[in-house]
């Protein structure tokens, strides 16, 4: 039999196995709960977040605040100290060694940090050159004594082409190269509105030699195509008449007014207030420095020989002798030299020079580029009398050359020395 207590002692035993199995379980059970896991999930591994939150168990890759204070940032300081993640700003040195400096090479090679001296391009194109632009061809109207660099802006003589035809005598051939080497030393004509003449030169003894020229002593073409045209008549030739040489300079002087003033080289047929027609100033002038040019250079007085009939016009309607209307009413454009003689008396008795008047009204009266719908502004302004007041004074000279002769020692170079 069985007493109570081994009873009780057998119960108790598998209750004792039943609680210690029950323990046991409740141990494991209590471990798996218990115990930290790290942040893999690992329980007790050893990972941990960095501040960036990369976990693992690496303390070395870790990850750093940046120079900006940013975990895991990729700011950097650069050698001047300054943070941030742009590499390409990073500072450098300067062309003079300096880091982070601002010196800097200018075009010419000089390093520093002042942009007001930094070397310029000169007028030839040249860093830091000091080349002086213009003209430095001496033959040029605009040659630059003190250029040291041609730009291009020469403006040179004209160019003449020559047909001078074999019907012509030898020894006139001769002066008529020598009238015009003197004439081109003296008053050049440069290629301001034309850039070449062609001239044609025959004795009358020949029909017109070269086709579409017609004859006669003149100047015309079109300004791409100007020609000078010196039909000399037999008839000088055999008598030796000056106006064989004289045509030369007055036609050439001609070339000269149109090469200094534009309206001249518009047709002049009929009035256009753009062109430049007044007759007395463009042919008194031509005609007055054909006969200073062979007194000078002939010793003869053309003026007397070829240019004393004057018309009674002068005194009484002197307009008229603005229109080329006027040639039937004048020979050799005596009535025209005439009036442009006592406008260098005019001037003469205003205190002026000779030489100075005659250069008035041979060139700086053209230069102005005086046209037919201002001439007479630019007449008052150029000689400081009105046209009215001129005309007027007209009548205190008597209608004889020889009371207006310029000097006998006037020379053509002097007027435009
Ligand atoms: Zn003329």
């Amino acid at each position: 039999m069985e007493s109570l207590f081994g009873l009780i002692w057998r119960v108790s035993l598998s209750m004792r196995s039943y609680f210690f199995l029950l323990f046991m379980v409740l141990i494991i059970w209590s471990c798996e709960d218990d115990e930290l896991k790290d942040c893999q999930g690992i329980a007790g591994g050893s990972a941990v977040l960095d501040n960036c939150n990369v976990c693992d168990d690496n303390p070395e890759n870790d990850c750093l605040q940046d120079c900006a204070g940013e975990w895991g940032g990729s700011a950097l300081v650069d050698s001047c100290g300054v943070c941030d993640d742009t590499p390409s700003n990073d500072c450098v040195d300067d062309c003079s060694g300096q880091l982070g400096g601002s010196a800097y090479e200018d075009n010419c090679g000089i390093c520093d940090d002042d942009p007001t001296n930094d070397c310029v391009e000169d007028c030839s194109g040249q860093w830091g050159g000091e080349n002086i632009c213009g003209c430095t061809d001496v033959t040029a109207f605009n040659y630059d004594l003190y250029a040291t660099y041609n730009d291009g802006s020469c403006i040179l003589p004209i160019e003449i082409t020559y047909n001078i035809h074999e019907s012509l005598p030898s020894d006139w051939v001769t002066d008529f190269y020598t009238i015009m080497d003197n004439l081109i030393t003296i008053i050049p004509s440069y290629e301001n509105v034309f850039d070449h003449i062609t001239i044609y030169a025959w004795n009358s003894s020949v029909e017109d030699p070269y086709p579409g020229i017609e004859g006669g002593s003149y100047v015309g073409g079109s300004p791409g195509n100007k020609i000078m045209v010196l039909e000399i008549s037999e008839m000088e030739f055999e008598w030796n008449l000056l106006h064989r040489f004289s045509v030369v300079a007055h036609e050439y002087f001609h070339i000269y007014q149109l090469s200094i003033n534009q309206p001249m080289n518009l047709p002049n047929g009929s009035y256009d207030p753009n062109g430049f027609s007044i007759k007395w100033l463009l042919e008194g002038t031509a005609a007055s420095f054909e006969s200073l040019y062979i007194q000078e250079y002939y010793n003869h007085n053309y003026f007397i020989n070829a240019q004393s009939n004057i018309n009674e016009m002068v005194h009484t309607n002197p307009s008229v002798f603005e229109s080329y209307e006027s040639n039937n009413i004048e020979v050799n454009y005596g009535s025209s030299v005439f009036i442009t003689l006592v406008l260098a008396k005019e001037l003469i008795n205003l205190g002026y020079t000779e030489e100075v008047a005659f250069r008035m009204i041979y060139k700086d009266f053209m230069l102005t580029g005086v046209k037919n719908s201002n001439w007479q502004n630019y007449f008052v302004d150029v000689f400081g009398i009105s046209i009215d007041e001129f005309y007027q004074s007209l009548q205190s000279y008597p209608l004889n050359i020889n009371d207006v002769l310029p000097s006998e020692s006037l020379s053509i170079e002097d007027i435009f020395n």
